[in-house]
C-alpha cells in the first residue's frame, strides 16, 4: 500500500491513521512516498517517479493533503495525481456521526462525482489571445451566437464514455453497500445537449440495475431538497462541476470539512484521502482531527475487501466521537476548551475502543 504522508498537517494525521488502521488487525505493508512540495524539497521534483511506480503498483493509496503554491508554476498535484491515474470517480460519502456539530441530524448520503470532464476538464481560453480569438469566431460561425470580445470562454464537454462509467460506478456502488436509490443531477432543461445527454445516458445504465430505483433532478432544486430534507437521497451522481459544488455542501450538512473524507477511484488505481487541505498553520502542532482521513481509512478497508475491519474502525470512530472526551477542538463546544486532546490521542482514544494495544 503505498503512503503519501502530504505536508502541513498532513503526516500527523497520516499517521494517526496508519496506526489506527494497524489496529484493526488487518496486514498492510505501508510502502511511504512523497509527491508535492515535500518531494520538490527532497528530489526536486512534484512527481518523483518512484512515488508514481509505487502508486501504480500498488494500486491503493491512502494520501494527506498536499498544499498547493500558488505561483510556483505547477499545477495542483492534487489534479495532476487525478489525471495520471484517471480517477474518474470521486466518491464523497457524508454521514452525520453524533458528538459532532452538524446543522442537520440523519444524514447519510454518498455523493458520485465524476472527476475529469465537464468545465473543469482545463479547457480555457484566455481573454485578448490569438487563441480565444480564433474560438470565437468558430463558435459566432457555428452556433450562431456573438460573444463579447471582453469575455474569456470555458469549454464543457460530456461525453458517453466518461458518462456511463461514472453511473455505472454508482450503481455498482449502491448495489455493493446495499443501498436503494440512485438519483442523477443535471441541469438539462438548459444544457439540452451535454446535461442532457449526461441524464439519457444514466437513464440507460440505470435499466441494467433493476434492483436500485432510479431518479433524477434539476442542480438547483436538489440543493434546496438536500438542504430541507436530505433523508430523501441516498447515492447521488453529478457530473463534475455539480459534484464539486453539491459535496461540499453535504458535507457542511454533517459538519464540515474536519470529518469528511473522500476517495477518487479509476479502473485501476485508487487513491483515498479527507476533503479537508493541509492546514500549513496548524503544522506540527498536535492539534488536527484525524477523523475525515481515518474515514477514508476506512473507505480504503473496504475497498479492499476488508469489510469487517473498515465497520470496526468507523465504529471505533462513531463510539470515541459520541463520548466526546477524547476529541479534538473543532470537536469540543468551544474551539479553547481546555479538555480538547491532540491529533495522537484521539488515535489512541480510537485504538482503545478497538481493544488494541496503543503504540506510539
Ligand atoms: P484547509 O482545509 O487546509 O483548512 C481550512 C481550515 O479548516 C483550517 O485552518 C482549520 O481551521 C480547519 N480544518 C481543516 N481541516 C481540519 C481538521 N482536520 N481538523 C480541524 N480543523 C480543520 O483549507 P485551506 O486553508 O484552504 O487549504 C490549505 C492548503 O491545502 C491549500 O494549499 C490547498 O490548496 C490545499 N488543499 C489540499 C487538498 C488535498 O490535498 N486534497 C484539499 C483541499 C485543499
Amino acid at each position: 500500500m503505498t503512503l503519501i504522508p502530504g505536508d502541513g498537517t498532513g503526516p500527523e494525521i497520516v499517521e494517526a491513521t496508519r496506526r489506527a488502521i494497524e489496529a484493526t488487525g488487518v496486514d498492510i505493508t505501508w510502502d511511504v512516498q512523497e509527491i508535492g512540495m515535500p518531494a520538490i524539497e527532497k528530489v526536486g521534483t512534484p512527481f518523483p517517479q518512484a512515488a508514481l511506480d509505487s502508486v501504480r503498483r500498488n494500486k491503493v493509496a491512502l494520501k494527506g493533503p498536499l498544499t498547493t503554491e500558488l505561483g510556483t508554476g505547477f499545477r495542483s498535484v492534487n489534479v495532476a495525481l487525478r489525471k495520471e491515474f484517471d480517477l474518474y470517480a470521486n466518491l464523497r460519502p457524508a454521514k452525520t456521526y453524533k458528538g459532532v456539530r452538524a446543522p442537520k441530524g440523519d444524514v447519510d448520503l454518498v455523493i458520485v462525482r465524476e472527476n475529469i470532464e465537464d468545465l473543469y476538464a482545463g479547457i480555457e481560453f484566455d481573454i485578448n489571445t490569438p487563441e480565444l480569438a480564433r474560438v470565437r469566431a468558430v463558435i459566432e460561425q457555428e452556433g450562431k451566437t456573438k460573444i463579447r470580445e471582453d469575455a474569456a470562454i470555458a469549454i464543457k464537454y460530456i461525453s458517453v464514455m466518461g458518462s456511463r462509467r461514472i453511473v455505472r460506478f454508482a450503481f455498482d456502488y449502491a448495489r455493493e453497500n446495499h443501498r436503494k436509490k440512485v438519483t442523477a443531477v443535471h441541469k438539462s432543461n438548459i444544457m439540452k445537449f451535454a446535461d442532457g445527454l449526461f441524464l439519457r445516458v444514466a437513464r440507460e445504465v440505470a435499466q441494467e440495475y433493476p434492483d436500485i430505483a432510479f431518479e433524477d433532478r434539476i442542480v438547483d432544486n436538489m440543493c434546496m431538497q438536500l438542504v430541507q430534507k436530505p433523508e430523501l437521497y441516498d447515492v447521488i451522481v453529478l457530473p463534475n462541476l455539480y459534484g464539486d459544488i453539491v459535496s461540499d455542501l453535504v458535507a457542511g450538512l454533517v459538519g464540515g470539512l474536519g470529518v469528511a473524507p473522500g476517495a477518487n477511484i479509476g479502473t485501476d488505481v485508487a487513491v483515498f484521502e479527507a476533503i479537508h487541505g493541509s492546514a500549513p498553520k496548524y503544522a506540527g502542532q498536535n492539534k488536527m482531527n484525524p477523523m475525515a482521513v481515518m474515514l477514508a481509512g476506512v473507505l480504503m478497508l473496504r475497498h479492499l475487501g476488508e469489510r469487517s475491519a473498515g465497520d470496526r474502525l468507523e465504529r471505533a470512530i462513531a463510539e470515541v466521537v459520541a463520548e466526546g472526551k477524547d476529541v479534538t477542538y473543532d470537536l469540543k463546544p468551544t474551539a479553547d476548551d481546555p479538555t480538547a486532546v491532540g491529533t495522537s490521542q484521539f488515535a489512541d482514544a480510537v485504538i482503545r475502543r478497538m481493544g488494541a494495544p496503543v503504540h506510539a
